[in-house]
């Protein structure tokens, strides 16, 4: 049998270096290597003839050799020029600095080149291609997988890795579908899935390879969440919390009236509390809906009940904040919160556990510090986790844990189409603000290009003179945290050295000290601070009054989600809001979704077009949604096979509630896997 967990550092031609490299993908064992997914594919296979090439495009063409290269030296490069010819015309191709081609191309042969096209005014040309002999088939000739990569590892050399992974593995994967799942839904067996999804013949092959991959995903999936489902309906003794303790008199008492949609939810919440059912709650509601004070409310409701409440937030600055929003509320209701996140002093860290321990502590609000092993409950009845996809299953599960089948309530601000909402979260009930507060105007939002820049940058001192704050957020140039770092380092030096000069400017980013994020933070919070420059660290849940105005630098390469995400940092006071959303390219896509942007600020269409938009092209991965993450399933393109799917699983955990029967036992070892593997932080 093949060991998949073998190290890839031992897989021939990878070694230390090469290794690490890999590592930096998530790869580190053969298995990972294999089940690394090409992001799209290239047809190398179809061959056009010259004269049919379009300026532009990327063309697979064959010619016969009718020139010796030719090198032509330049001030700091030297460029290789080569003439080719088929039937219909001719073609030059070109190289840059590599010398190495002088003595590949003999005159008279016939070769296949692979690369751009540029055809203007009647010349072709064919930059930088790969190439073959005629018979050759190495790099053209075939469907060729495209990676996504890290720095210094190229298409060929990871193709090349997975190849030799490949065969490493040749027939022996084991089978991880039961047999008559396969054959009912007439299904690829994993060994052929696994080679095709890399080296598609055909492109149907490639079709049934990811149909394959996918209906598992999904299948096991849908499988542990139903699981999780009826494990908590098994539980009898949830908490029952003190019917007389009426959430009404604190609601009085609060600055704004509750929306309706609010009130509903906390109708729910406060059944579902009351009875001795756990409480699994899943409480969805677009940015800025008011989920906080629903937390608030309930946490006060467990609280006077005599029990404790954790709320987990994803970052230092979310909890401060909250703890700042409980507190204002709670203050003088005799209840005692406290912060704990990881730049907690030691000292007072101890103090918060020994409280927390005798029950001193009513409600303790942090990050995943909160986790830790020594941070024990007296008697823990709430869990309220912030922003759900930040925290996986796994992570949900180990806080309950420190209580007694305490109740548990997940916020999440990513809003998506319920039918979706039922099946991805099938182990929790849903509640759902669907309804903004009354005095939230629309964000003003506009899509501009470059030439716009100088109307922008004067747009932006108008605010701030008119006593307004505004964010500049720049993307995430993924697989490269240094690159990053330059680009929002050098950004913010231009903002601050040239054009905002006279502002008090100032930048976050990933890589600084929490303690240094927050001060800054607060600055910004305290009005201190009239420009904030950041990669997307501010993106959930941050609250800024009067910050007006959210400029998104590239914003094409955000998902629509997550610009809704980041607009809806502004608006949150009585000022009128605007977001400028910059962007480059052309592409129908690009504008497309930024005029979706601009056209609506309801989070639930934006969900819907997103998935709708991400649909063809970019298949695989939905972790920038929010949503739970999967590797090959598309929820649009795959909601038909997502319903099949669904209804197999209640189906075979009708039959087989434990999946112990000897037909499943590779289905309840996967599920078993994914919940070990389900971490998402
Ligand atoms: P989110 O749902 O994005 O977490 P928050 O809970 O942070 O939103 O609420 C955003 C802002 O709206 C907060 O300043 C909060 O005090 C305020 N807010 C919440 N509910 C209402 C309401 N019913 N009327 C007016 N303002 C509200
Ligand atoms: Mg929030």
């Amino acid at each position: 049998m093949v060991n998949l967990e073998k190290q890839v550092q031992y897989i021939k031609t990878v070694g230390p270096n090469r290794a690490e490299l890999l590592n930096k993908l998530g790869i580190f064992t053969l298995k990972d290597l294999i089940t690394y997914f090409p992001r799209e594919y290239e047809d190398r296979g179809k061959v056009k003839k010259i004269c049919e090439c379009i300026d532009g495009e990327v063309a697979l063409i064959e010619g016969v050799v009718v020139s010796r290269i030719v090198e032509i030296k330049m001030r700091n490069k030297a460029m290789y020029k080569l003439q080719l010819r088929d039937e219909t015309g001719t073609c030059t191709a070109l190289w840059f600095n590599q010398s190495y081609l002088k003595n590949i191309f003999k005159p008279g042969e016939k070769y296949k080149f692979y690369g751009k096209i540029s055809s203007q005014y009647g010349r072709v040309e064919i930059a930088s291609p790969v190439y073959d002999k005629a018979t050759e088939t190495r790099n053209t000739g075939k469907i060729i997988p495209i990676y996504p990569l890290t720095k210094n590892l190229t298409q060929n050399v990871l193709r090349k890795i997975i190849e030799l992974g490949l065969s490493e593995v040749e027939d022996e994967l084991e089978e991880t579908l039961p047999e008559y799942i396969l054959e009912k839904y007439k299904l690829m067996n994993l060994n052929d899935t696994i080679k095709k999804i890399h080296f598609p013949e055909k492109l149907e092959d490639f079709e049934q390879a990811r149909k394959r991959l996918a209906f598992e995903e999904l299948l096991i999936m849908q499988l542990a969440l139903l699981e999780l489902k009826n494990s908590y309906l098994s539980e009898k003794n949830g908490i029952a919390f003190e019917k007389n303790i009426k959430i009404s008199e604190v609601i009085n008492e609060l600055p704004f009236k509750l929306t309706k949609a609010q009130l509903r939810v906390l109708e729910e919440i406060e059944l579902n509390m009351e009875s001795n059912k756990e409480m699994n709650r899943l409480l969805q509601g677009d940015v800025g809906s008011g989920k906080t004070v629903v937390a608030i409310l309930a946490a006060y409701k467990a609280a006077k009940s005599g029990y404790q409440v954790a709320i987990m937030a994803p970052t230092a600055i979310l909890a401060t904040q909250h703890l700042e929003s409980f507190t204002q509320i709670l203050n003088n209701k005799g209840i005692n919160c406290e912060l704990l996140i990881s730049s907690t002093t030691k000292k007072k860290k101890e103090e918060i556990r020994e409280k927390l321990k005798n029950g001193k502590i009513d409600i303790l609000i942090g990050t995943h510090a909160i986790l830790e092993e020594n941070v024990e409950f007296k008697k823990l009845g709430l869990v309220v986790t912030d922003e759900q996809h930040r925290f996986g299953v796994k992570q949900r599960t180990k806080i309950t844990e420190k209580g007694q089948n305490p109740d548990v309530l997940v916020m999440s601000a990513t809003p998506i189409p319920r039918t979706l909402a039922l099946i991805l979260y099938g182990d929790l009930d849903i509640s759902i603000i669907d309804e903004l507060p009354p005095n939230r105007k629309k964000i003003e939002t506009y899509a501009v290009r470059k030439n716009m820049e100088e109307r922008v940058n004067n747009f932006v001192k108008q605010q701030i003179e008119e006593g307004r704050q505004a964010y500049i957020v720049c993307p995430l140039v993924e697989e490269d945290e240094e690159s990053d770092l330059k680009a929002v380092t050098s950004l913010a030096e231009k903002y601050k050295k040239e054009i905002f000069s006279q502002y008090r400017l100032e930048y976050l980013h990933g890589k600084m000290k929490p303690k240094e994020k927050e001060q800054i933070m607060q600055e910004f919070k305290e009005g201190n601070i009239d420009i904030l420059i950041s990669t997307t660290v501010i993106e959930v849940g941050v609250n800024v009054p009067n910050a007006s105005l959210m400029i998104v630098e590239n914003a094409e390469r955000f998902g629509l989600a997550q610009l809704h995400q980041l607009r809806g940092r502004v608006g949150r006071g009585e000022y009128k809001s605007y977001c400028i959303l910059k962007y480059e390219g052309n592409s129908e896509n690009t504008r497309e979704r930024m005029k979706v942007m601009c056209q609506t600020n309801d989070g639930f269409i934006i969900s819907e077009k997103d998935l709708e938009l991400r649909g063809s092209g970019d298949f695989f991965g939905t972790a920038q949604h929010g949503l739970p993450e999967l590797k090959v399933a598309n929820l649009f393109e795959d909601m038909p096979l997502l319903k099949e799917v669904q209804k197999l699983a209640i189906d075979i955990l009708k039959e087989d509630q434990k999946l112990e029967d000897i037909k499943n036992k590779k289905l309840r070892k996967a599920v078993k896997e994914k919940f070990k593997t389900r971490i998402e932080i």
